[in-house]
């Protein structure tokens, strides 16, 4: 047997790709499986942006780039931030990587030394937690409850900021709730953060273009512009533009940092792809009408499934700000018994017993450090979102 690295045993493997390779395997049996599990849009990357890419290869940008990124993508990127989020980056504070979780990677390596605690709100980004143990840390997980939006209260960050403090992770619109920070509430952290000032911060802004009710996006280091130093802005085109596979993530943040940064990318992974960055310049510098209908096709999935998922005796999941994600309770099918017998004792059984009787697979909140609950993506087909929610239904129908 392979003797493998103690760091092997502090991590467990993604819970949203095991779910999605058992979802793979019952589908190769023959089963109809519908996957709400993967946080994907369904949508094809659109055609401007895809030529842009296939122009790449023509004109023969297949060689390496500079470590973090072409400066012609730096700059769109720069625009970007200036369009958006009215943060003032120059070319040398921007880092790009391998989609946005390389991105985040690189600064929590550049950033946590053994025993460091990063600050971390639950429920969280699966990933999050394991990364900040791969770089030494120790993650500091503090619940965010239903009745506080799931969002981190400032009174919280305070009571759970100690010298060890080195990081907290921020993200807005969230995966897996979609709770998304109003201004005020990211002011509020703020002066707690003024405070502190050895405490950096990592606000993880992937799903910015995914804001539903006028709910207005807005970024830490833009409403305090105090400490514009101490963030990093996280963003990428996989959610908003459709370029999952492309894989193109990018953040702004201070210069030693981001040198640090490229410093630890340059013995990884070197530049991404040379192709994915070219399309990521008309991604970022294109028509952007797309971003809008896309929204409204999201908005009307996430009230269609709302609808019918509230309406199932033992569910319920209160409207998310933004993203693509329903978080769901599941409380209320605890300790229900199935046809077959069985007892749902967590919200890993009701997930399984899902998966199992209504071939729909889902996440249990377990994963992302909240239970008893389940997330579902509502970035599949609108027909099979119907489908798969009636089957739901049909199959919390038949427990006692
Ligand atoms: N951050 C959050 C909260 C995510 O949910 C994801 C992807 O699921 C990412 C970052 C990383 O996205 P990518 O690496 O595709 O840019």
């Amino acid at each position: 047997m392979t003797t493998l690295a103690r760091r092997m045993d502090t991590i467990a493997p993604s819970a949203t790709i095991e779910i999605s390779r058992r979802a793979a395997e019952m589908r190769r049996e023959g089963l109809d499986i519908i996957s709400l599990s993967q946080g994907e849009p369904d949508f094809d990357t659109p055609p401007h942006i895809a030529h842009a890419g296939k122009r790449a290869i023509d004109e023969g940008q297949t060689r390496y780039t500079d470590v973090d990124g072409t400066l012609e993508l730096k700059q769109a990127i720069v625009a970007k931030f200036e369009r958006d989020n009215a943060l003032h980056y120059a070319t040398d504070q921007i880092s790009v990587g391998t989609g946005g979780k390389q991105v985040i990677f690189n600064a929590l390596f550049a950033l946590i030394d053994p025993e460091d605690e990063v600050i971390i709100p639950a429920p969280y980004w699966v990933s999050y937690p394991d990364m900040v143990r791969l770089a030494g840390g120790t993650p500091v997980c503090l619940e965010c409850d239903v009745s506080q939006g799931f969002k981190l209260t400032a009174e919280q960050l305070e009571a759970a900021i100690t010298p060890k403090t080195k990081c907290l992770m921020l993200n807005s619109p969230a995966n897996p709730t979609g709770a998304g920070y109003h201004r005020e509430e990211l002011a509020a952290l703020g002066e707690v953060l003024k405070r502190y000032p050895q405490v950096f911060v990592i606000s993880d802004d992937i799903y910015e273009y995914l804001a539903y009710d006028g709910w207005a996006f807005t970024t830490l280091a833009a409403v305090v512009p105090e400490l514009f130093e101490r963030v990093l802005t996280v963003n990428g085109v996989s959610k908003g533009y459709a370029m999952t596979g492309w894989r193109i993530g990018f953040g702004g943040g201070p210069k030693d940092l981001i040198r640090a940064m490229a410093k630890l990318q340059g013995q990884m992974t070197t530049n991404p792809s040379a192709i994915s960055q070219a399309a990521a310049v008309e991604a970022l510098n294109g028509p952007r009408d797309f971003l809008v209908e896309h929204l409204e096709i999201f908005r009307q999935r996430r009230d269609m499934c709302m609808a019918a998922l509230n309406a199932i005796d033992g569910l319920s999941c209160r409207a998310p700000e933004g993203a693509f994600y329903l978080f769901i309770s599941c409380q209320g099918l605890i300790n229900r018994r199935t046809p077959a017998g069985e007892v749902l004792e967590r919200d890993v059984d009701v997930a399984r017993f899902l998966l199992d009787t209504a071939n729909v697979a889902v996440v249990p909140g377990t994963a992302f450090g909240m239970a008893p609950w389940f997330r579902i993506s509502f970035a599949a087909a609108t027909e099979r979102l119907g489908e798969a929610c009636e089957r739901i239904a049909q199959a919390c129908s038949t427990l006692t």
